[in-house]
């Protein structure tokens, strides 16, 4: 048999809809330990505090934009790309150099 856990989300719609037992996400919640100890947290987090935490959780205005931008000014050029791997290439065979121990 294939147990199907309901998402958190699932689980907090279920609660704040007045839990109705009688339906499939109810009749889970009461035969499974996991996700009845999940609605636990979900209630002890309370619709209240819960929704204040969304709130504040919740992404500002603009956040994608801004986002978008700041890693396109941070993406690297070609050069320093080159100028990099061109470092770490040096590293390596100074590293051959010093690790090289030739067979006796
Ligand atoms: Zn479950």
């Amino acid at each position: 048999m294939i147990i199907t856990h309901p998402s958190p989300k699932q689980i907090r719609s279920w609660s704040d809809a007045g839990a109705p037992l009688g339906d499939r996400i109810g009749r889970h919640i009461d035969q499974c330990d996991r996700c009845a100890s999940r609605l636990e947290d979900i209630a002890a987090i309370g619709s209240t505090v819960g929704d204040v935490l969304r709130a504040a959780l919740a992404a500002p205005a603009g956040l994608a934009e801004r986002t978008e931008k700041a890693l396109e000014r941070r993406r690297p050029d070609r050069e320093s790309m080159a100028v990099a791997f061109d470092f770490f290439g040096a590293a390596t065979d100074t590293a051959k150099v010093i690790l090289f121990v030739p067979e006796a």
